[in-house]
């Protein structure tokens, strides 16, 4: 009942290699399941390193010929492969709430992000210029050119399903590169449908190939793209220890390799900010896909003097939220992927509790059941807690007290993590200040989201390496070759 599509082809069971629907060579396939019901969706194809190789290959052989066309054709297919997703955005919208959780409207407004990025990149395949430099010498002539990287492996997680895939493929495709994917074993089906979209936009086979698998296989899959010498870059989104491990797999090939792993954001409200404006922030951060995105506020740091009137407002309009099932009415508020993470989350609220934090709103499983939880606010909260070391990836926003800017900095900045960051203020000084001191790849000043396809995402220290959207996005899959011409 639930997958109802206008366009019932879009809903795959097999993975693609080499533009062919495929099996898994020893037949094993993974259950697909819906989270906000554990509803059987249907079954994919469990495969591993042997798959995975092949994939590589086909990969490779259709390199030269992409690589050799000139950039606008190249960019003429992602142009008709963006035109298709939106046309299917509303089939594409509930195959990802069905799989993922996240309410139907945000799942439409995860399919235009996701899309934004194909058209962007396809403007930008135009635009791998290069260099002339000038010559220190007379009978030299110096110029740089941009070529594409080669065979891509890209390796993404479940909490955009669509987005995480074109912010690797897009930029890859766009600037030469084939690319094999290995979406994550909760969310295969979004990729399965894109894939067929691409083949539909007149995608040669062989450059967007997808490897499904379980989490047990995952380390096969992963294991042949991080060890195979044909890859010669790894784009990885997920958690730091994975990220960390690819990151050491990689190495003995030295692939390139973009990591976009977890964060630990603060959002800081300082006495002088727009109390509302921040309460919306903190909404649209905090609580957007249900807390499970990497860019969430995990900690919000709050001045002494708006502290009780911003945990009023605060819980004012969090309580607001209607929890659900996506494909059901208004919910603003899916829910929690699995299990471990409906564990997870009750961890952090324990621990927090135990160690004197008050619950302000929430702090319990939803009476839905399942994998729901209620949307939480916990006020006192101290460094020591558990939620200030590690990403909660849950609807739970924890409230601690700071009294000056550098203590706000100094707070914001003990973390192992940098991705993004956020603060509310109307001084311009402070603006300045804070933002340059903050340590972290993207700061939102007075505003809550950050992420579209024009800008740089992504993070510093152990957030990860590299930069997706934008025009830096397209340089990770570039290498710079110098020609020098001698003998004028
Ligand atoms: P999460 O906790 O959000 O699932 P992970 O980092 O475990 O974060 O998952 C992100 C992606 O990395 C998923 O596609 C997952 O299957 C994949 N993954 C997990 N472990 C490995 C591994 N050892 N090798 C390759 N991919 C892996």
């Amino acid at each position: 009942m639930y997958l109802t599509l206008n366009d019932p082809e879009l809903l795959r069971s097999q993975a693609f290699i080499n533009g062919v629907w495929s099996e898994a060579e020893d037949g094993k396939t993974l259950a697909v399941t819906n989270p906000a019901n554990a509803e059987l969706l249907t079954s994919v194809p469990d495969m591993g390193a042997s798959e995975t190789r092949r994939a590589i290959e086909a990969a490779q052989a259709a390199w030269f010929d992409w690589r050799s066309r000139p950039a606008k054709a190249r960019a003429q297919i992602l142009q008709r492969w963006y035109e298709l997703v939106m046309s299917a955005q509303d089939d594409l919208a509930r195959l990802m709430t069905a799989e993922q959780g996240k309410p139907l409207a945000e799942a439409k407004g995860e399919v235009a992000y996701g899309a934004s990025f194909i058209e962007w990149f396809a403007e930008e395949a135009k635009r791998a210029y290069g260099d002339v430099i000038p010559s220190p010498t007379a009978d030299k002539r110096l110029v740089v050119t941009k070529q594409s990287v080669g065979v891509v492996a890209a390796i993404t997680p479940w909490n955009f399903p669509i987005a995480m895939i074109t912010r690797k493929v897009a930029p890859a495709l766009a600037a030469g590169c084939p690319v094999v994917v290995k979406p994550a074993p909760e969310t295969p089906l979004c990729a399965l449908a894109l894939a067929l979209l691409a083949k539909r936009a007149g995608l040669p086979d062989g450059l967007l190939n997808i490897i499904t698998c379980s989490k047990e296989n995952a380390s096969l899959v992963g294991g042949e793209m991080t060890s195979n010498p044909i890859v010669r870059k790894l784009s990885f989104t997920g958690s730091t220890p994975v990220g960390k491990l690819l990151m050491r797999q990689s190495s003995d090939t030295v692939k390139k390799v973009s990591l976009e792993l977890g964060g630990n954001a603060p959002f800081i409200v300082f006495d002088d900010a727009d109390l509302d404006a921040a309460v919306a922030g903190v909404l649209a951060s905090k609580y957007r896909n249900t807390g499970q995105t990497c860019v969430c506020a995990n900690r919000i740091l709050v001045q002494d003097g708006v502290y009780d009137a911003f945990a009023q407002k605060l819980s004012a309009a969090v309580s607001a939220l209607t929890v659900g099932a996506g494909l059901e009415g208004d919910v603003q508020q899916g829910p929690l992927i699995n299990e471990a993470a409906l564990a997870k989350v009750q961890r952090h609220v324990d621990d927090a509790v135990a160690k004197g934090a008050r619950i302000v709103l929430g702090g319990k499983p939803h009476a839905l059941g399942g994998t729901f939880f209620e949307p939480t606010i916990l006020a006192d909260v101290t460094p020591e807690m558990l939620v200030t070391r590690e990403e909660t990836f849950g609807p739970v926003a924890p409230l601690y007290r700071f009294h000056t800017e550098d203590e706000a900095i100094a707070l914001a900045n003990d973390t192992e993590f940098g991705l993004a960051s956020y603060f509310y203020s109307r001084d311009i000084g402070r603006i300045w200040r804070v933002a340059e001191a903050l340590e972290s790849g993207m700061v939102g000043i007075n505003e809550g989201i950050i992420s579209n396809e024009v800008a740089p995402f992504g993070g510093i220290k152990e957030s990860g390496l590299g930069r997706e959207g934008s025009r830096y996005g397209l340089e990770e899959y570039l290498e710079t070759k110098y020609l020098c011409m001698g003998g004028l």
